[in-house]
């Protein structure tokens, strides 16, 4: 999105309009800020909003302004596809392809005529919306809708429901501020965040204090499981179905796992498998330091995609023989494991 569109966005939302908001599918904590917080932002000018999720999103999120509003699209599909085939304007937040929503919603959005507007930090966008305000560099999409709002010249509207949710995405899409996507603009915007209402340390108990005893153990079996390749700098986890339903799993328990294996002394590059009967796949997330790109690795290798030290993919393969398919290619980029720094 260039300057240049913003008079055009802001003569379509100075009437009351039919307007649905759509994050990717697995929800997380940047996917749920950020369509959350631009709800509540339109709201205040008497649009007819509504979130709808592709699916269903982890307890810890759930405390968010505004979360009993949202309709989940698996569960509730005549009438999330009646709001989608109604709808004037279509908001795609973090998120770069319609498939990103899964199969059957994104058949649902790619046939609707609605004006489309896409706000997101992943790499390669398609371009199905009229206004793509896209841009790897930022921190999350939650920033990126505070620019948003910044750019209507409309910040002073930014009130404690709106400022909490982005709060939340920013947080966890930049592992509480650590990751080198944080810059001294994120924290400015935190900093106006926090001015108008966002409280801090509520957001950090209410979104990271809430293992359950099974989670714990979950993660100790997970610690336990975990393998260490020293001369590739890589780590990497398993978890199966069964030991998931050993401890109870829910949605959501095996967030941040993986980042356990990247906090090894030396280690830049992590991944955690963890098997879906339901979906019948592994579920792969990957995770880098420095300049080890595993949006392309997945990309090349896993059906998958993401931001150069984040990215999710998955395999259709049984474990066994994903991990073998992991440990082959990985002498690929050996030279790029051992050369890179872990910034
Ligand atoms: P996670 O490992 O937490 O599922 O995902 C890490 C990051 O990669 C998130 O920003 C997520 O949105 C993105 N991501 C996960 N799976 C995919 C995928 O299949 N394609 C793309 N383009 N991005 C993904
Ligand atoms: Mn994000």
């Amino acid at each position: 999105m260039i300057k240049a569109q913003i008079p055009d966005i802001k003569s379509l939302l100075s009437t009351p309009k039919n307007i649905v908001i759509v994050p990717h599918r697995n929800p997380d904590g940047d996917a749920m800020g950020s369509t959350l917080g631009l709800y509540h932002y339109l709201k205040m000018y008497n649009h007819n909003v509504v979130v709808i999720t592709p699916n269903d999103y982890p307890d810890f999120l759930k405390w968010l302004p505004g979360d009993d509003t949202v309709l989940k699209f698996e569960s509730q599909q005549e009438e999330s596809k009646a709001l989608i085939d109604n709808a004037d304007l279509l908001f795609t937040l973090d998120f770069n392809a319609f498939h990103r929503t899964g199969h059957d919603m994104a058949e649902v959005l790619e046939v609707s005529s609605a004006t489309k507007i896409m706000i997101d930090h992943h790499q390669q966008p398609d371009d199905y919306a009229k206004y793509t305000y896209s841009d790897v560099s930022m921190s999350s999409t939650c920033e990126m809708v505070y620019n948003f709002i910044e750019m209507l010249d409309d910040t002073d509207r930014i009130d404690a429901n709106i400022a909490t949710c982005l709060y939340v995405g920013v947080m966890t899409d930049t592992g509480s501020f650590r990751f080198r996507s944080t810059t001294s603009r994120t924290h400015e915007v935190i900093s106006n965040l926090i001015k108008k209402g966002a409280d801090n340390t509520q957001i950090h108990n209410n979104t990271y204090d809430t293992n359950s005893y099974s989670r714990l153990q979950l993660l100790g079996r997970a610690l336990q499981n975990l393998k260490v390749i020293p001369e590739l700098r890589t780590a990497y986890i398993t978890l199966s179905q069964a030991e998931l339903d050993e401890f109870n799993f829910k949605k959501g328990d095996t967030e941040g796992f993986v980042n356990n294996a990247l906090s090894l002394k030396g280690i830049i590059f992590a991944a955690i498998f963890i098997e879906s009967k339901q979906d019948d796949i592994i579920k792969i997330s990957l995770r880098s330091k420095g300049e080890f790109s595993v949006n392309e690795l997945s990309r090349a290798h896993f059906h998958g995609g993401g931001h150069t030290n984040a990215a999710g993919g998955r395999s259709e393969t049984n474990m066994t023989s994903t991990i073998d398919k992991f440990i082959s290619i990985l002498p690929q980029y050996k030279q790029e494991l051992s050369q890179a720094n872990n910034g």
